[in-house]
């Protein structure tokens, strides 16, 4: 990896994401520390900057297509594109049982939305090379369809989601639109949604679900303009989205995204990874 690699990260300006720029940029690469509040974009790049580490700022908002069009244009013409994309911007709201109709819309605009819309603007932006470009997306153990607990109670759903065959953006999409449906009438509590932290473990089994389908469509790359891309969970991190209770510091939950953004040689594709090992979905 070189100056020439250009690496984009979402929600660069605290916590996780500001971590992962930290560490791309230690790397040597040219890092692109994106933020929704420009002013808070350049702030955090002047910390990094000061400590001697070279990258810029730009103002990104996943939830604004005109500033994500802004941005791919302003990507295109000064950088010729990218061959890192980390899709790390989340929000969570909810704590519990707590789940609020306009949070619940928020959190899976965001968490998913956000990631799908990046992803499809970036995927024809990233520069062909022989390594194969990567995209990363930041997700959470809380999604998972295996987990011992705060699975999906519905096991038709759980079934369909995880098996190949079924697995499809529209079952994803009306996953999504029957979870909030049930959050607006109030009948989402009976049916068997994750218990723990719900609209948020809803947004990142989806996130984890979009990363099987998009590396599924993205094996057709030929040679020479291969794409990998991964989900990874950073354990439980003391950063704002937690009110610092976590276990892990930002640094810790930014190492396996920063790992799987320049894994040499990566074949892997479409897979799920905690603490730089591979996991269930
Ligand atoms: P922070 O709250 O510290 O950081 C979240 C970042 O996302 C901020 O930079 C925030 O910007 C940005 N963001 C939110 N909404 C948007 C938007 N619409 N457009 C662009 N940027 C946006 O949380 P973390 O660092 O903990 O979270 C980073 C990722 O890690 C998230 O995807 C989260 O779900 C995931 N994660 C975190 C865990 C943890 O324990 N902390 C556990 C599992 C996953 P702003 O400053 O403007 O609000």
């Amino acid at each position: 990896w070189s100056k020439e690699t250009v690496a984009v990260v979402t929600g660069g300006n605290r916590g996780i994401g500001f971590e992962i720029c930290r560490q791309l940029a230690e790397h040597g690469l040219t890092v692109i520390l994106t933020s929704r509040d420009a002013s808070a974009g350049c702030e955090a790049a002047k910390v990094l900057q000061e400590s001697g580490l070279s990258l810029v700022s730009h103002q990104l908002d996943v939830l604004d297509s005109s500033s994500i069009c802004h941005f791919a244009d302003w990507l295109q013409k000064n950088y010729a594109g990218l061959d890192i994309l980390v899709n790390n911007a989340g929000v969570n709201f909810n704590l519990g049982f707590d789940n609020s109709v306009e949070n619940a819309h928020r959190v899976i605009k965001t968490n998913y939305y956000g990631i799908k819309i990046m992803t499809e603007t970036m995927i024809p932006l990233m520069k062909p090379s022989i390594k194969g470009a990567r995209i990363v997306n930041v997700s959470s153990r809380l999604g998972r369809l295996n987990g011992r607990r705060n699975r999906i109670g519905d096991v038709a759903l759980r079934e369909q989601l995880d098996d190949e065959e079924t697995l499809s953006e529209e079952l994803v999409d009306r996953t999504l639109s029957t979870f909030l449906q049930q959050v607006e009438d109030g009948t989402w509590t009976s049916n068997g949604w994750p218990q723990t932290f719900t609209d948020y473990s809803v947004s990142k089994l989806a996130v984890n679900a979009y990363t099987r389908l998009v590396a599924r469509k993205l094996l057709e790359q030929p040679e020479g303009q291969k794409i990998y891309i991964n989900c990874y969970c950073p354990g439980w991190v003391k950063t704002a989205l937690t009110g610092y209770a976590g276990n892990n510091t930002a640094e810790e939950g930014a190492d396996t995204g920063v790992w799987l953004a320049l894994l040499p040689d990566q074949a892997v594709s479409g897979k799920f990874f905690a603490e730089r090992r591979e996991i269930k979905f």
